[in-house]
């Protein structure tokens, strides 16, 4: 941080994601409309079927806006198809009589305003397509109901939408900084990420998967700004620091100069990290140590091929998955999984299976908001051993994607695992996929298996699990969350958010050493692997392979050249 800017910060929050911006404010409010209910007067019905007619014409006119740059986008590979299908199926959706004809009718016979005739013609609706058995029309359901919210958007506050983010974040647009209350990491699926300069949330902690996904497409952020939505307003000049958290609301011009020299400085330091990129990161006493990278897409291995990343040690498979109505195909996750393996010609990749569940939710499952303590629940694991069709369907797709490669370059990865139980379970599911895939003659390859250490359970009694399992990575995202009881997702808790604590050091400690002596590999894949206060605290406990976002392996290659041992 430039010292001449400390004294000039309006607002500090969580330093969630490094790097500066300086662009436009665009608030994300988390508006809900919701129809009240009174009766018009017979002379009034008109009145209420126009206002109802009008808030169809705007928001068959906002869909054909909003459908049309995305086009492009999906067709240059920026954007989800699903997304754009999304919108054409609402668009199919406003022309249904058993919408529009049905609502103007529910005003004239039971004489209520437009606004509670359309909350309860949608209401219906949606409850019809629940009941259907078929899982595609169930969930149309679901497209009724964001339609229906859409409407009663303009028929509400005709001039105030609570979708015009969506149009600011086209690609043609400047990029501007996103400020919201959160903003769930499947947002960022659905988004151009490249439109966004920075991110302001109220809530969230560092280890919050919307601050791993702003770090990962290298959007500075500052998370956890309490009030951020009553400061700031859409079209407000922003400036923030995500190295300090620090942030200022319109800075005057003095200010504006110093902040933007500021930003001058980092972007050309930078450029020199990055630089030195390529070298190897071989420890002062001449250890090598293994930087592999962390990814979310398949179009993420640019990025990891870019800072000479020695292959993939996480690929989040679950962004595949999230912010689209229909999950991904076995022939679709076939094809993701091959296209990293192909990039990486030869490389390693340790592909995670579907990890959702806590702020990583499935269109389908929004439901599990209701979990009393949704990061203790159906997560990750459980939920796929819930869903086994799911859970199949990917394992069959990781294993048609290691045909042809060599034993070991294609490596499963299981999230939450706290069981043997568990993880027998899944190594027979494994199985059979595998001969599903043999009885129907359908190639496909030899994978490892292994496993994430992230609850306390399984760092305690890694013993128990080692001999099941061809290699281990350590989760400690979520296991410093679950050892010290601290939701990593809420900002009040996150400065006892502590990766040093002795708690953690012990599990760490003792895990490295299991794994040492049961001659399997291990790694560390969560935040505390890319962050450059703690490369020589893992260094010290014996770690030997660190997985990062690939943003972060400048810095952290530089301080694995720089250590040296203090045991040798
Ligand atoms: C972790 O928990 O450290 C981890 C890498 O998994 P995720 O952040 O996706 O929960
Ligand atoms: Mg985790």
């Amino acid at each position: 941080m430039n010292q001449n800017t400390s004294n000039i910060s309006n607002i500090t929050g969580i330093a969630a994601s490094n790097g500066w911006a300086i662009a436009t404010a665009q608030v994300l409010n988390p508006y809900v409309p919701t129809a009240v209910y009174y009766c018009v007067e017979p002379s009034q019905i008109k009145h209420e079927q126009t206002l109802l007619t009008g808030a169809f014409k705007s928001v068959h006119h906002e869909l054909s806006v909003l459908s049309e740059p995305l086009k492009n986008l999906v067709a240059q590979g920026l954007a989800h198809e699903e997304v754009y299908t999304l919108l054409e199926v609402q668009s199919l959706m406003l022309d249904d009589p058993a919408l529009y004809d049905a609502t103007l009718a529910y005003i004239a016979e039971t004489e209520v305003n437009a606004a509670w005739a359309l909350s309860q013609q949608i209401q219906y609706l949606a409850a019809e397509f629940e009941k259907l058995l078929d899982d595609y029309f169930k969930e149309r359901a679901l497209d009724i109901r964001q339609l229906g919210q859409r409407l009663l958007s303009h028929l509400l506050t005709p001039q105030r939408s609570t979708w015009n983010y969506t149009l600011s974040l086209s690609a043609n647009d400047a990029p501007i900084i996103l400020v919201a209350q959160d903003l769930p990491p499947a947002y960022f699926a659905q988004w151009q990420p490249h439109s966004l300069a920075g991110l302001v949330t109220e809530l969230g902690g560092y280890s919050s998967h919307t601050a791993i996904m702003a770090r990962s497409h290298s959007i500075p952020a500052v998370l956890g700004v309490s009030g951020g939505l009553k400061l700031i307003k859409t079209g407000d000049l922003l400036a923030l620091n995500g190295h300090t958290g620090e942030l200022w609301i319109n800075p005057d011009a003095v200010q504006l100069s110093i902040l933007r020299a500021a930003q001058v400085i980092w972007t050309e330091s930078q450029i020199s990290a990055n630089n030195e990129v390529s070298q190897a990161a071989i420890t002062q006493c001449g250890k090598k140590i293994t930087v592999l990278g962390n990814i979310e897409q398949p179009s993420d291995i640019t990025a990891v091929l870019a800072a000479h990343l020695e292959g993939v040690g996480l690929f989040r498979t679950e962004f595949l998955f999230m912010g689209r109505d229909h999950l991904p195909s076995e022939a679709e996750q076939t094809a993701a999984y091959t296209k990293v393996i192909y990039a990486l010609k030869g490389k390693p990749a340790v592909l995670r299976t579907l990890d959702v569940g806590a702020d990583k939710l499935l269109n389908a499952m929004q439901s599990s908001n209701d979990s009393p303590n949704p990061a203790l629940g159906l997560r990750a694991i459980r939920y796929c051993l819930a869903n086994p069709e799911l859970f199949l369907t990917q394992l069959r797709a990781l294993l048609r994607a290691a045909h042809n490669t060599i034993p070991g370059t294609l490596k499963i990865l299981l999230p939450m695992i706290a069981s043997l139980d568990e993880l027998q379970r899944c190594r027979s599911y494994l199985l059979e996929a595998e001969q599903q895939l043999c009885t129907e003659n359908i190639a496909y390859g030899t994978v490892e298996l292994g496993i994430m250490i992230e609850i306390p359970a399984a760092a305690i009694a890694i013993e128990c699990l080692l001999p099941y399992i061809d290699f281990c990575s350590v989760g400690t995202n979520d296991l410093i969350q679950y050892t010290l009881a601290i939701d990593r997702n809420d900002a009040a808790v996150s400065h006892l958010y502590n990766p040093v604590h002795p708690a953690i050091i012990q599990l760490l400690r003792h895990v490295f050493n299991a794994c040492k002596t049961a001659k399997k590999p291990v790694s560390v894949c969560g935040e505390m692997a890319g962050d450059v206060r703690y490369t020589s605290t893992l260094l010290e406990l014996g770690l030997r392979t660190f997985s990062l976002h690939p943003n972060q392996a400048p810095a952290v290659k530089a301080a694995i050249r720089q250590w040296h041992s203090n045991i040798l």
